[in-house]
């Protein structure tokens, strides 16, 4: 009997695990899609596929033509395009649909928290009571911050910046997760960081800034997460697994 084929939409670490997990299953066939934006990406086990599908339309044409059993959406929290083309193609090609994520960080007592839904709005609040700002984001969102030329800036990210992105002010540090808490913490002291601004990705690779931030009372700009489509839903392994298996 052929192994049954699922295709596994990444970019994240809990793609890779997933991958990791599946291709132990003797009767499965594991895919990996990758978007393709970072230059040398973290590599899945077994088959990867690399590039976008051309939307909802593309995607379910590629489920058909490869046989594809079931889908496992595991895309990042802010990946929320690929998420909703994932449930209109599922849905055309009639193959089953499982959403893979990490839970949200949740505030604790401590934490000094604005949620905010979109960059204009950490804008508005930088703009009346920040000078000193980390931004923890990905490089294609930073361009709504140029605007803020009264802020010195400290900005990481995996890639380097697009020239075309013009600071008055600004520190770029490239660097990939996970942190460390004593970094952290040091580099929000050193910097004399006054707000730090995020998304809630959620997992533990990246949560130290928030920790580092509780501890020295710094305020956190935090993005909510935005809504995606109504799928089962799983976020640990083994319950991934007994999806697959359950097939
Ligand atoms: P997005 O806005 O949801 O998707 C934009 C387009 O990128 C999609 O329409 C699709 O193109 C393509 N795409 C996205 N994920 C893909 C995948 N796994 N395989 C093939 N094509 C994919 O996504 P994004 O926020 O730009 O993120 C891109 C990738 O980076 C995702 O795989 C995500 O897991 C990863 N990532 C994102 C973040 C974040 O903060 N957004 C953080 C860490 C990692 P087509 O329409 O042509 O199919």
């Amino acid at each position: 009997m052929d192994r049954q084929k699922i295709l596994i939409l990444g970019g994240t670490g809990e793609g890779i695990a997933l991958a990791t997990a599946l291709i132990t299953l003797a009767d499965c066939h594991v895919i990996s899609s990758l978007a393709g934006r970072v230059a040398n990406p973290k590599m899945p086990a077994g088959e990867v596929r690399i590039g976008g599908f051309g939307g909802a339309d593309g995607l379910a044409a590629y489920l058909e033509k490869n046989s594809i059993a079931a889908v496992i959406d595991a895309t990042h929290p802010f990946a929320y395009r690929m998420g909703w083309n994932a449930a209109r193609a599922a849905e055309r090609a009639s193959v089953k649909l499982l959403r893979f994520e990490r839970p949200a960080w949740i505030a604790q007592p401590a934490d000094r928290w604005i949620e905010i839904d979109d960059w204009n709005g950490a804008v508005d609040v930088l703009r009346s009571s920040a000078e000193r700002v980390f931004l923890a984001l990905g490089r294609q969102e930073l361009e709504p911050f140029t605007a803020l030329k009264d802020i010195a800036f400290v900005i990481r990210s995996v890639e380097p910046l697009d020239p075309a992105l013009i600071f008055a002010n600004a520190e770029i540090l490239l660097a990939r997760g996970p942190f460390r808490l004593d970094d952290e913490r040091a580099l929000l002291q050193s910097r004399a960081i006054d707000h730090v601004v995020c998304k809630n990705s959620g997992g533990d690779a990246t949560d130290a800034k928030l920790l580092a931030a509780r501890a020295l009372g710094i305020t956190v700009i935090m993005q909510r997460r935005p809504v995606r489509p109504d799928v089962p839903k799983v976020s640990d392994i083994d319950a991934a697994i007994a999806w697959v298996t359950s097939l």
